[in-house]
């Protein structure tokens, strides 16, 4: 996409709350699961952080390991009331009044799979919706007697072991299993981790480069099935990949991953538009641009 010129990320801060001590763990009691069909084993989808991209918050495990309680940093600031985001896609199979646990969703992700959250400010889905990664469920609170007036989420990951369709969790013995963000385990008794960082729906990084001329897209590194253009000048591209060699002014057989000014909505265009010759694409500032 040609842009007119350099875009600013704004982030916005959030700074309110005060410290409380520390959280208390525990969660009793079971809770009745939607009952669904017995599921096959299959693997864990890549599960992200509950929250939007590029927060922070610290995990614990306490003694309720591999339960985890989270809060935002720096300080806690801002946990009462952030946005609860699905981790993967799924289909919501519970969204109720807990009476130990305050509000409750549950998520099936596939296999047999599942997430679960206690004490949310409230819930924004319902039973039987399917949800995409990213998608609000809700907010982070302090419902239920056992978040002891404290704001936080508990989280649980489930594995059906069973194979009746649901997970049990809240006690030590439920089916709940070690919990992995973005490929790394968080998982041990009385175990803490500080500013773990939210890759949750996170747009895709962009590279500025310039265009010596307006290019031809295409549907891959491959095709030469066209999918729009993309006009001369400054513009962003999202990665690389090596692909058949291409002539502009010189040759190139590697290809910019981007979106389209005219034509589809992404497509790829030859790294030879970009006159710097055959070798592995740089952007503006002289970076190499990582491959897709
Ligand atoms: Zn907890």
């Amino acid at each position: 996409m040609r842009i007119p010129q350099l875009n600013r990320l704004l982030v916005a801060g959030t700074a309110t709350a005060a410290l409380g001590g520390g959280l208390v763990a525990a969660i009793p009691a079971t809770a009745t699961a939607a009952p669904a069909a017995p599921a096959e084993a299959q693997a864990a989808p890549k599960f992200q952080l509950p929250f939007a991209c590029g927060q922070k918050w610290q995990l614990n495990t306490w003694a309720h390991t591999p339960a985890l309680d989270m809060v935002k940093e720096p300080s806690q600031h801002g946990t009462e009331g952030a946005a609860l985001l699905a981790p993967a896609s799924g289909i919501v199979v519970s969204s109720y009044w807990h009476d130990n646990a305050g509000n409750v969703v549950q998520i099936r992700h596939g296999g047999r799979h599942y997430t679960t959250y206690l004490h949310m400010k409230y819930r924004s889905v319902s039973k039987g919706t399917w949800i995409a990664r990213g998608a609000k469920i809700g907010a982070v609170g302090k419902t239920g007697p056992t978040a002891n007036k404290h704001p936080h989420l508990h989280y649980e990951q489930g594995y059906d072991k069973n194979n009746n369709g649901s997970v049990t969790w809240g006690y030590g013995g439920a089916e709940r299993v070690a919990a992995s963000f973005n490929g790394k385990k968080y998982t041990g008794r009385g175990k803490e981790w500080d500013n773990v960082k939210s890759a949750n729906k996170c747009a895709p990084k962009k590279h500025y480069v310039s265009l010596k001329a307006t290019g031809t897209a295409y549907v891959s590194p491959t095709s030469k099935k066209s999918a729009g253009r993309l006009n001369k000048g400054r513009n962003y591209v999202f990665c690389v990949a090596s692909g058949r060699s291409f002539s502009y002014r010189g040759k190139s057989k590697y290809w910019l991953y981007t979106e389209l000014d005219a034509g589809l909505k992404t497509g790829w265009v030859s790294a030879a538009y970009l006159g710097k010759g055959g070798g592995r694409p740089k952007d503006a500032v002289g970076r190499v641009i990582p491959f897709c």
